[in-house]
């Protein structure tokens, strides 16, 4: 069987308990290059085959994959972050379909929660956002015209830009095009959750030149909106005259 299992954004306690223990009991993984921390291979047993899928084609994971199913043996596939998101997870899936090799899957921590933990960030305030946008600007994957970055910036909604820190200025001109003025806060981090992790505060009109001053190129998220500034309303949640399923709320008037 194989186990499709996501890493987390990079700090190996980041794994969830089921991710390790699958990892544990591996007998071959096959995990996702540069962007997993070579820590959590340490987990492995002895004699356990380990791969890096960054020097592989899709035609060798599957092959790895169907070699050890043959020999009954198990393995896991592990992504970075989340599988779920920029995981090229389908096409292996698919095909493991069309091979009869059954497979499942378990989430992990994507380095967009990464990034807000890394920053005490909430992205949905009240008030401010109640959506975020998780993108991409077009590299050598195509990016479907309706979700074009300056479309989507028109919301003007929390926006987590993932695979971009390479074009900080096409995403900066993208924003502006959008809802965001130049003085919309913006944040640049990096390698959240490992060791070298950096973050920058700026705003979206200075998002490329603190970007490129501080020399990041990969590895990072951008994420803009006014979540990141100070102002937002209070929770009705946990509003003291707000009624929930398990709380019964004061009215006006009533003393605390
Ligand atoms: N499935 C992964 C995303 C893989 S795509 C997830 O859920 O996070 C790879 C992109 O993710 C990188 O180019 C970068 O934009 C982002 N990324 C992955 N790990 C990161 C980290 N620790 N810090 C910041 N960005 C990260």
């Amino acid at each position: 069987m194989v186990h499709f299992v996501g890493a987390g954004p990079g700090a190996p306690d980041l794994i969830t308990m089921r991710g390790k223990r699958l990892l544990e009991k591996a007998d071959v993984i096959i995990y996702a290059g540069s962007l997993v921390n070579p820590a959590l291979l340490g987990l492995a047993k002895e004699g356990c085959r380990i791969y890096n899928s960054a020097r592989m084609t899709l035609e060798q994971v599957l092959q790895t994959m169907e070699n050890a199913e043959k020999q009954g043996l198990m393995t896991v596939r592990l992504h970075t972050g989340d599988p779920c998101l920029y995981g090229a997870i389908r096409e292996q899936m698919d095909a493991l379909d069309g091979s009869n090799i059954p497979y499942d899957s378990t989430p992990g921590v994507s380095s967009f929660c990464g990034a807000a933990a890394a920053i005490n960030a909430e992205y949905t305030l009240p008030g401010v956002s109640q959506s975020v946008i998780i993108t991409r600007l077009a590299g050598r994957t195509h990016v479907p015209e309706k979700e074009d970055l300056a479309a989507l910036a028109s919301h003007g909604s929390t926006m987590v830009i993932f695979l971009s820190a390479s074009m900080l200025g096409s995403v900066r001109e993208a924003l502006l095009q959008g809802a965001y003025s130049p003085d919309t806060p913006a944040a640049i981090v990096y390698k959240a959750t490992w060791p070298e992790e950096k973050v920058i505060r700026c705003t979206v009109d200075t998002l490329c030149d603190r970007g490129e001053a501080a020399g990041i190129k990969s590895t990072a998220l951008i994420m803009v909106g006014d979540f990141l500034q100070p102002q937002y309303e209070r929770s009705r949640l946990y509003d003291p005259e707000f009624t929930t399923g398990f709380r019964k709320g004061m009215d006006k008037g009533d003393t605390p």
